[in-house]
């Protein structure tokens, strides 16, 4: 197990909770966290761009850098591989800089076998309504992969209790908000108050 300096959150949902919308509000909110890109051999959707929402590239890519060990955390979701990158986050955890990871329930629990301090926050929808029309509207996936997806949810709700947090996006701002308390209030926890004001700390004792 690896200790880490700054804080390593992980969302997860399944397709159609909203959480792109709500991880980019909370970006927004909070420039001190930062979003890891995951390399993935999905094609781009309309309105994607490599290198700010994923880095695309093909399965072949994608195997080889799996056999030389550069993901810390990879999957395979709706045919697609999906992996985060190992130098990304070591580079970023030295900087001792707070990191978001947007990633499904399988990356999740490879990460946790790393980190033991991960702070899993799952996103739920407020309806299975809501969540089959929220997929449709998308309108930017095969029938094919709709249906995956669609079959996917209920195996990703099982793993809700491996999760610290639950949100309900039912009202985006509400979630947002809910999403920055869950941030702030990790940061204040004693242990991390501790180490990052141990100077003041000794002053004032
Ligand atoms: P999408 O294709 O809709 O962007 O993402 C499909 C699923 O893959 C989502 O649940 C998303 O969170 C997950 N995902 C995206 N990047 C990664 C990653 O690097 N690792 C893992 N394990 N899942 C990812």
């Amino acid at each position: 197990m690896t200790t880490i300096a700054g804080n390593l959150f992980i969302i997860s949902a399944p397709s159609g909770a909203g959480k792109t919308s709500l991880v980019k509000a909370l970006l927004k909110n909070d420039l001190n966290l930062n979003l890891s890109i995951s390399h993935t051999s999905r094609p781009p959707r309309a309105g994607e761009v490599n290198g700010r929402d994923y880095h695309f590239i093909s399965k072949d890519t994608f195997r080889q850098m799996l056999q030389q060990g550069e993901f810390l955390e990879s999957a395979q979701v709706y045919g697609n591989f999906y992996g985060t990158s190992k130098k990304w986050i070591n580079e970023t955890m030295a900087s001792g800089h707070d990191i978001l990871l947007e990633i499904d329930c399988q990356g999740a629990q490879q990460v946790r076998r790393t980190f033991h301090q991960v702070v899993g926050i799952f996103i739920l929808p407020p309806s299975a309504d809501t969540l089959a029309t929220r997929l449709m509207a998308r309108g930017q996936d095969s029938p094919e992969v709709m249906q995956k997806r669609l079959a996917a949810v209920c195996e990703e709700v099982t793993h809700i209790h491996e999760f610290d947090y639950v949100i309900i996006n039912k009202n985006l701002e509400e979630a947002v908000s809910d999403l920055v308390c869950i941030v702030r209030a990790e940061r204040l926890k004693k242990a991390r108050q501790l180490v990052n004001h141990h100077r003041l700390i000794a002053q004032l004792e």
